[in-house]
């Protein structure tokens, strides 16, 4: 039987989600048996010119995570998709723009000045920035151009199917492996695979109090944590309501901690921010709007909570000037 040929590629993330293959531990050298690999710059030599030789739907299946930040990760991208039969949106950053889109709460400018001039850490009296392309004695230096906004990957291209998380869950990254390389059935294009249909806060075993109203936020890094109340009742934003189950509950029950969204939205939700903020809206004691804003105010960065991880899909995009 041939071999599955396959690719990985990690645009606009930090890594975590290759990581995350390797985290299925001896599997792995069945995934090997299975499959040939055509790109996996975290782990195998190749060189994009390697993948450009490739005829058009030559790789079976393409794992790419990392959002699109920029004109490389636009371009490989865009490549990938020709090279691929299937190209699955790989964790948060490519599901939903994940930690990379918050940056779009802020413009290009703003995020260069930061980084490049404003920063503690920064001596740069010259407000130097960095140039697409720099003439040097041999010719010119060109390093990719960043983009104004960040792209999920389906914003970009046409994705077959997405796999959420931040990173996806090894068990699950193993049962979407092997259903491909077995030949299963897969769903419909179009489908979330390697989760599931509800919110985590259907299967999460936390007692809840329905009618427990808060007058405060709290922080999990001031609060002595419950670990049987739900965080919501604990006066914590916990994003179990809006968030697709699936992870194996990591941090609501392995780790005491609430959810912060990665697994993005179960089905029939398509803001997951707005829907947040719906839900936060029903648990706050107050009808008076001056005390609404009082308790509002005690929750700093209301839209990192709630976009954590889907500010590339939600309804605005991004901050508007
Ligand atoms: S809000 Fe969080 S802690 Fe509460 S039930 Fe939902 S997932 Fe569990
Ligand atoms: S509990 Fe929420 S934030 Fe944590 S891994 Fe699961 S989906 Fe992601």
């Amino acid at each position: 039987m041939s071999k599955l040929k396959v690719a990985v590629y990690w645009a606009a993330s930090c890594g975590g989600c290759d990581v995350a293959i390797l985290d299925i531990h001896e599997k792995v050298l069945a995934v090997n048996e299975a499959c040939e690999f055509f790109l996996w710059p975290i782990a195998m030599d190749f060189k994009y010119a390697d993948v450009e030789a490739l005829p058009d739907k030559h790789i079976d299946l393409t794992l790419f995570n990392g959002a699109i930040r920029n004109s490389e990760n636009k371009h490989i991208a865009e490549l990938l998709r020709r090279k691929s039969k299937v190209l699955v949106a790989f964790g948060s950053c490519a599901h939903t723009g994940g930690i990379p889109a918050l940056a779009n709460l802020y413009s290009k400018d703003q995020i260069f000045h930061r980084a490049y001039v404003e920063s503690p850490s920064t001596v740069n009296p010259q407000g130097t920035l960095p140039q697409t392309a720099t003439p040097v004695t041999e010719g010119e230096l060109t390093i990719p151009t960043m983009f104004d906004h960040v792209y999920s990957l389906d914003q970009v291209v046409d994705v077959e199917y997405y796999v959420p998380g931040c990173p996806p869950n090894p068990e699950r990254i193993w049962e979407v492996l092997f259903a491909v390389v077995s030949g299963a059935t897969l769903p419909p294009p179009g489908s979330v695979i390697g989760a599931g249909e509800r919110a985590l806060c259907d299967s999460c075993g936390r007692k809840r109090t329905e009618d427990k109203r808060i007058t405060g936020f709290n922080r999990v890094a001031t609060t002595p944590l419950d670990p049987d109340i739900c965080f919501l009742d604990q006066g914590l934003i916990c994003l179990g309501p809006v968030t697709r189950d699936g992870c194996g509950q990591q941090c609501v029950k392995a780790s005491n901690m609430p959810c912060r969204g990665c697994y993005g939205l179960p089905p029939g939700i398509t803001d997951q921010g707005a829907k947040m903020i719906a839900a936060v809206a029903s648990v706050i004691d107050a009808r008076e709007p001056e005390d609404i804003r009082k308790i509002v105010a005690t929750l700093p960065d209301q839209a990192g909570y709630y976009y954590r991880f889907s500010m590339s899909q939600s309804m605005l995009g991004r901050k508007k000037a």
